[in-house]
């Protein structure tokens, strides 16, 4: 299993957000501690403005260079989040590489992504790793790129940049209501899965199996995944009642498509994270 980080990911935060530094440094300290899976190490690829602007608007990418205040309610205006945002997108073109090269991966840093629009951050995200990947991987001769994402919250921005996008498919699985509120009807490429707060995790298994058939249906060349670990029974943020197990279920039917496949984290906020992390990357491997 390949997992990519860097942790100067850890250096930005700010008080009582959910989306703290301790997400990926108890992460990386189960990871390393633990015996059950072989891990390679890998850092996050070089990322070029080019990149970034296949799925975000110029002005977007010069707002979040030079920042003129917080981005919203959610979303901070930390010092130097323009590299920490560009390494998870490095992170999400690493994933990429090693997808293509047939190799199990895992790309561990933060900030999230998919909340990122063409033209805004919100939502803990700044810039949309996965989109960008995917975008990539359609520039660069893959004819077909799927984006499947589990997080508890619909990837709206992921469904803004590649809404209508030749050649991909976004399908998310996730809880409404909820935020950001979006994501309750299925249109053009765009294919969303939704359950009702307090749903048990036998409905969120077999909602999830409707998305993995659009999925499967799709026969992507590449599965880019957004997996976001706060569908978790002890999240803090939404009402759904995954258990552990549950993580490496979602692994294990992805993986049994047999189509190369590239993992970005994206949110979970239970103190149980790694654990959660651990569990799908068992179901990978
Ligand atoms: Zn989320």
């Amino acid at each position: 299993m390949h997992v990519i980080t860097d942790e100067r990911c850890l250096n930005y935060s700010q008080e009582f957000h959910p989306e703290r530094p301790q997400r990926v440094a108890g992460t990386l300290k189960l990871l390393r501690e633990q015996t059950e899976l072989k891990i390679t190490w890998d850092k996050p690829a070089k990322v070029t403005d080019a990149l970034i602007t296949r799925a975000h608007e110029k002005s977007h990418v010069r707002l979040v260079a030079q920042p003129q205040g917080p981005f919203d309610g959610d979303t901070p205006n930390y010092p130097d989040i323009d590299a920490h945002a560009r390494r998870s997108i490095g992170g999400a073109l690493r994933a990429l590489e090693l997808a293509q090269a047939g190799k199990p991966n895992f790309s561990l840093l933060r900030p999230p992504g998919h909340h990122a629009t063409r033209e805004r951050a919100m939502g803990f995200c700044f810039f949309n790793s996965i989109a960008i990947a995917a975008l990539h991987a359609r520039a660069n001769d893959t004819k077909k790129v799927a984006v499947f994402d589990f997080d508890v919250h619909h990837g709206n921005g992921t469904e803004d940049i590649l809404h209508r996008a030749e050649g991909t498919a976004f399908i998310s699985i996730h809880q409404h209501p909820a935020y950001p509120g979006t994501g309750q009807k299925s249109f053009d490429n765009c294919h969303n899965f939704t359950v009702a707060p307090d749903s048990p995790n036998t409905t969120w298994r077999a909602t999830a199996t409707k998305a993995l058939a659009t999925l499967k249906e799709f026969d992507p060349d590449l599965i880019c995944v957004s997996a976001g670990f706060d569908a978790y029974k002890r999240d803090p943020l939404c009402q759904q009642k995954l258990e552990i197990e549950d993580y490496t279920w979602i692994a294990q039917q992805l993986r049994a498509l047999k189509k190369p496949q590239a993992n970005i984290l994206e949110g979970g906020y239970s103190t149980d994270l790694p654990k959660l992390v651990l569990a799908y990357l068992k179901g990978l491997a």
